[in-house]
Parts: structure tokens; C-alpha cells; sequence
């Protein structure tokens, strides 16, 4: 059996130990002959031979074990030697040769220990941008030369002291020591940022990247390592959620919200088992005649007492803390058996990828049709990017599956991640919804309408139905008219309405145009409004 060099080096601890006890023994018996010397007359009377072979044979046997415990030490030695590049290579990522998580944890430790407000030290998380798309589109080879040049460009404006460390993954820390404000700390983010402007050479091709970073001081945002990691960990993700390639600063205001989504968590949860859940329906006209095609799906929560919490703030709680499918499935379920009601309008649902990888999603949507009794030919899923860029594969089969039942398949917030134009060769989606963020630009910038009108035209050469979201003006309804754009949803039309408020508007016939009219602009929704909207 091979053992490990730890337990080698105990094992010949234990071994050296006993040697040396031995040599403690060894080294009485000289001292007890040469005693026995001094009494020689009187002892040699008594037994002459037993102690002239004592004489001999107690030098010789220290010696002899003199040389065994040097022997001993020796192999201790080069054990030792052993062990401590074991713990050095195990302290250092192979990768990037920075020190890993583990190793930079205890760096971090020490570096806390002996901070103070007159000496802080301070901690910079670090992301690289859409790094899965990375590995995804040019291959794990490609990643990794990422890493390590990330790694050598960072290194390369620190200052001598700091400390660089990659955790895994994508993700790096820098702690930087002897820092003595806020103002330092910014000037090493913007250095790290200019280093990255030049394209990494990936060997299959060279790419522009970016890095996000979330910085924390110590001891003003944590006191321990521990905590100071939970800010810098916190301020990255305010950055990346405020549009990636940048940096921010903790503040207190961060930690109360993460308290606040401890909160929600807990409150979603229940409000999921206690059906206090609504969905609103927000219309999806035809380009052309103005009708009513279909409805989105859109979920709200009023909470009992922070009010309403958008689902932007809790559908990614939901997604982290596990609940984002019993949620899903709720929503299906109602918007399944709200819409037999419209039996001549399609029903759109968004889908969050969490949900979308979950092992038996195509049997959970047939079982929830067949229960309601709707009609797959009427429903659309929406998909956003993140569920093709993990397991393209599987994401590829469940789409057919899904299609094969007869729902039409939907690419979501289309041109705002990161290269839809791949997905959109691979996967067999059968419409697109523009990123309301072009049609915002739209008016200030000349280059969107040209994107705009490229998405349009490839959308149509591919077969697909083209949805723009988030229209809010006339302009912005003749403009797509013009360039031949299949839907428009947005608040020009309908904010998101309850079920009731569309059962109304339905029997007054609001939506839906003369028959063989020419395409007309309807009023604005304010004109309209004669009922509240959800
Ligand atoms: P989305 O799927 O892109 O939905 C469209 C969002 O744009 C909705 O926000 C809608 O109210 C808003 N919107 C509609 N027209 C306009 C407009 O003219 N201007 C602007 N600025 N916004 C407009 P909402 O309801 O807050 O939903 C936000 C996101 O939350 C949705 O984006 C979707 O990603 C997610 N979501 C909503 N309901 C569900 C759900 O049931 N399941 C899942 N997985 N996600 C959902
Ligand atoms: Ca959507
Ligand atoms: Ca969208």
C-alpha cells in the first residue's frame, strides 16, 4: 500500500523518537562504565570479564545508534522537504500559477489579522465577462490561454505586496496591502481595466474581453476575512448587474439588500404554496392590421408588506434558492387555464433556464396542457440566451421535444447577450423578440436602426416571426411597420393587464381592428385606458 507522504513523515517521526530515546539510554551506560572504571578493583573482584565487554560494547552501540538516528534525521529531513512542496503545489492554481482559494484564504487571514483603520488593506473580486461563452463558442483550450493571460495582465500593474490569487473558474482576488483610501483602490481598477483593452490572443482567434470587479476595504466593509470576501463579492455583482465591464464599491446598502432577498426568499416560498401569485397579460399586436395576436404571461407578486416586488428582483432569488420551478410550473398552469377563455389568441411564457435544464421539463409542460386542456399549437415559451450557452445539446433536444408537441419556441431579449446569431443557426427556435434596449436607442442612435433593420431582414430569411418589445411611441410603431416587423408589444399599446381588465377590453372589441383595414397606428394607450391596468 503507497502512503502518503504525511504519513511517511509520521511514521518516521514515531521511528526518530524511539532512536532517540535510545540514545538518552546509550549515553548513561558510558557514564555507568566509566563509573564502573573508577570501582574497577572492587568490581572486577566481583565479575572482572562482564565489565571489560560492558566497556566494549556500550561505545560501540552508542556509536551504532549515534549513526542510526543521524540517519533517521536525514530521512525526516528530506521528508519534510517532501511534504512542503506537496503543500506548495497544492497552494498554487496549475493554471496561472497564482496561489489558489485555499492558499489565499489564509494570505487573506494574516493580511486581516494585521490591518487596522490606520493600515487597511483592501479586496478587489474579479470576473471575467461572459467567460462561459468563452469556453462555449472557441473551446476550453481557448478558456484556459484566457486565464493565463488574464492572470499575466493583471499581474502586471499590481504593486509589490499585492497579492493576486485565481479562486476557480473565472473568478480572481487581488488583495492589496498598504492601501490608504478609496481613491487607490479605483486607480488599480481603472489599471486593471486598461489592461485589458488590447485583444487576447486565443490561438483560434483573438478576442476582446472584459473583467468586472467588486472592491471592499478592510476593516470599514468587513472586519474578517470572511465577510470582507462577502463585500467584494457583493460590489461584483452590483457591477455586473449594472452592465459587466466595470467597477463599484461595497456599501451598506448592498448588505441590507442581501438581508432583504433572505427575506423575499422566505416570503416566495410561501406565497408559491399560498397561491398569492398573479400573472398579467400584456398584449402582442400584429404589425400589420394592429390585432391582438396573443398574450405574455408576465408574473407579479405584492408583497403583504413591502408591496409590489418586480420579478426582476425575484425571479433571479427564485432561481438561486431553488424555487424558480414550482414558480414556473405555477405560472404555466394559470396561463394555461386563464387562456381557454381567448380561445382565438396564442399565450407566451417565459421560461427561466434553471427551470428549462430540470430533468422531466417536457413531460412537466405535456402533463400541465393535458391537465388544463390547452392547446399546445397556442402556446409560445420564451427562452433567453442562458439556456442554450450551458449543455447546448440538451437545450438543442428539448427544443425539439417541445416543438414536436406543437408550442412554438421563442428567442427572448434577442441581440442583448451575447452571440445570438450562432444560437440562432443552431437551435430551431420559431420567432425572435427583439431587446426592448434597441428600440430605447433607437431615436439618439443612427447605428441601432441600421442593427435593428439587420435583425428584421435575417429573422425573415430564417423563416422566423420577428416580435419588437418595448415599443412606447408612434415614431418607434412606423419605423417597425416599415422595416416589416411582425409583432410590437409595449406600453404605446398595453402595460401588462390582469385577467379581468383583458376579459373587459376583449368584450368591448378594443383590440381588435376592422377587418381588411389598412394598417393603421392605434391610439396611445392612455387614450384608451379606460379600465386599470394590473
Ligand atoms: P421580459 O420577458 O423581457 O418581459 C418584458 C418586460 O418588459 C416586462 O417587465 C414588461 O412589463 C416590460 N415592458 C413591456 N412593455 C414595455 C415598454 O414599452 N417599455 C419598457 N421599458 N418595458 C416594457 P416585467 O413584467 O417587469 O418582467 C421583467 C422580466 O421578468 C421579464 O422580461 C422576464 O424575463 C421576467 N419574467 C416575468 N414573468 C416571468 C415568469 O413568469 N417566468 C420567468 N421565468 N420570468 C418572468
Ligand atoms: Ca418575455
Ligand atoms: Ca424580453
Amino acid at each position: 500500500m503507497k502512503r502518503s507522504p504525511a504519513a511517511k513523515l509520521s511514521a518516521a517521526r514515531g521511528g526518530a523518537k524511539l532512536a532517540q530515546a535510545a540514545l538518552i539510554a546509550c549515553a548513561l551506560l558510558p557514564a555507568l562504565s566509566l563509573l564502573c572504571l573508577r570501582l574497577q578493583p572492587a568490581l572486577l573482584r566481583v565479575s572482572g570479564p562482564t565489565v571489560q565487554l560492558l566497556l566494549v560494547i556500550v561505545p560501540l552501540s552508542s556509536f551504532l545508534l549515534a549513526v542510526f538516528l543521524w540517519k533517521a534525521r536525514f530521512h525526516i529531513t528530506q521528508l519534510e522537504a517532501q511534504q512542503a512542496e506537496v503543500i506548495h503545489k497544492a497552494g498554487v492554481d496549475p493554471l496561472s500559477g497564482l496561489p489558489n482559494r485555499l492558499f489565499f484564504q489564509q494570505l487573506l487571514d494574516d493580511a486581516v489579522a494585521q490591518s487596522s483603520p490606520e493600515a487597511p488593506i483592501a479586496l478587489i473580486a474579479i470576473d471575467i465577462d461572459n467567460f462561459k461563452c468563452v469556453n462555449d463558442g472557441h473551446g476550453h483550450g481557448a478558456g484556459d490561454r484566457l486565464i493565463t493571460g488574464i492572470a499575466k495582465r493583471i499581474r502586471r500593474v499590481t504593486r509589490e505586496g499585492d497579492c493576486l490569487a485565481r479562486l476557480g473558474g473565472d473568478e480572481f482576488a487581488l488583495m492589496l496591502v498598504n492601501v490608504e483610501n478609496a481613491v487607490q483602490c479605483a486607480a488599480m481598477a481603472h489599471r486593471i481595466h486598461d489592461a485589458m483593452v488590447a485583444p487576447f490572443d486565443l490561438g483560434s482567434a483573438q478576442l476582446f474581453v472584459t473583467v468586472s470587479l467588486g472592491v471592499a476595504m478592510c476593516p470599514q466593509d468587513g472586519s474578517t476575512a470572511e465577510t470582507l470576501a462577502q463585500a467584494a463579492d457583493l460590489a461584483l455583482y452590483r457591477a455586473k448587474h449594472e452592465g459587466r465591464n466595470r467597477f463599484a464599491f461595497f456599501d451598506k446598502a448592498m448588505e441590507q439588500k442581501l438581508h432583504l432577498g433572505k427575506t423575499i426568499a422566505d416570503d416566495l416560498r410561501a406565497a408559491i404554496v399560498r397561491d398569492e401569485l398573479t400573472i398579467a397579460y400584456q398584449p402582442l399586436l400584429s404589425s400589420c392590421g394592429m390585432r391582438m395576436q396573443g398574450l405574455e404571461a408576465l408574473v407579479r407578486w405584492q408583497h403583504p408588506e413591502l408591496g409590489p416586488v418586480p420579478p426582476e428582483d425575484f425571479i433571479p432569488l427564485a432561481e438561486s434558492r431553488g424555487l424558480v420551478v414550482p414558480l414556473g410550473e405555477w405560472v404555466l398552469r394559470r396561463a394555461c387555464s386563464d387562456a381557454r377563455r381567448w380561445p382565438h389568441l396564442r399565450i407566451a411564457v417565459n421560461v427561466s433556464p434553471v427551470q428549462f435544464r430540470q430533468r422531466g421539463f417536457v413531460a412537466k409542460v405535456k402533463s400541465i396542457l393535458e391537465a388544463t386542456g390547452f392547446d399546445p399549437n397556442r402556446l409560445d415559451l420564451e427562452l433567453t440566451e442562458g439556456v442554450l450557452i450551458q449543455d447546448a445539446e440538451q437545450a438543442e433536444n428539448v427544443i425539439m421535444e417541445l416543438r414536436a408537441l406543437g408550442i412554438r419556441m421563442g428567442l427572448d431579449d434577442f441581440g442583448s447577450g451575447y452571440s445570438s446569431m450562432i444560437y440562432l443557426r443552431r437551435f430551431a427556435f420559431d420567432k425572435i423578440k427583439i431587446d426592448r434596449a434597441f428600440l430605447a436607442s433607437l431615436e439618439t442612435n443612427g447605428e441601432g436602426a441600421i442593427i435593428l433593420e439587420s435583425i428584421i431582414s435575417l429573422g425573415h430569411a430564417l423563416g422566423l416571426t420577428v416580435t419588437a418589445e418595448g415599443v412606447e411611441s408612434a415614431d418607434q410603431v412606423e419605423f417597425l411597420q416599415k422595416l416589416g416587423c411582425d409583432e410590437l408589444q409595449g406600453y404605446f399599446f398595453d402595460p401588462p393587464l390582469s385577467a379581468e381588465v383583458i376579459d373587459e377590453r376583449l368584450s368591448m372589441n378594443a383590440w381588435v381592428a376592422p377587418a381588411a383595414e389598412e394598417p393603421r397606428l392605434p391610439a396611445p394607450v392612455e387614450a384608451r385606458r379606460g379600465v386599470s391596468a394590473a
